[in-house]
């Protein structure tokens, strides 16, 4: 293999590389070892580099959720521990279902 993998899109990881678990068409693709992320799949290992390399251009819609969902983390990070959880957490905790719920209302 010649061709460079790019970081991880998602954590900026080098530990990518080539997967191919089985049978299928479409078996070729890059894994990161640093978070889990895929890369579509791929007749040919060529085709899954290339396809983890070309970034594409997320759609509003892909925005919009996932910065809903980034916010919704937050959120939760205040509300962990459902145990013993104090006014504020559980406020934490309901701000992050509206967050979720507002997500996947469509957008204006
Ligand atoms: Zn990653």
């Amino acid at each position: 293999m010649n061709e460079v993998l790019k970081p991880c899109p998602f954590c900026q990881s080098n530990d990518v590389l080539p997967r191919t678990p089985g049978t299928g068409r479409y078996q070729h693709y890059i894994e990161c070892d640093g978070c889990g992320s895929e890369g579509p799949g791929a007749y040919t290992e060529a085709e899954a580099i290339w396809a983890w390399n070309t970034p594409t251009i997320p759609s509003v819609e892909d925005i919009r959720r996932e910065a809903f969902e980034e916010a919704a983390k937050v959120a939760d990070k205040y509300a962990e521990d459902v145990w013993g959880m104090t006014e504020e957490e559980a406020a934490a905790c309901n701000i992050a279902t509206a967050i979720r719920a507002k997500a996947k209302e469509p957008s204006r």
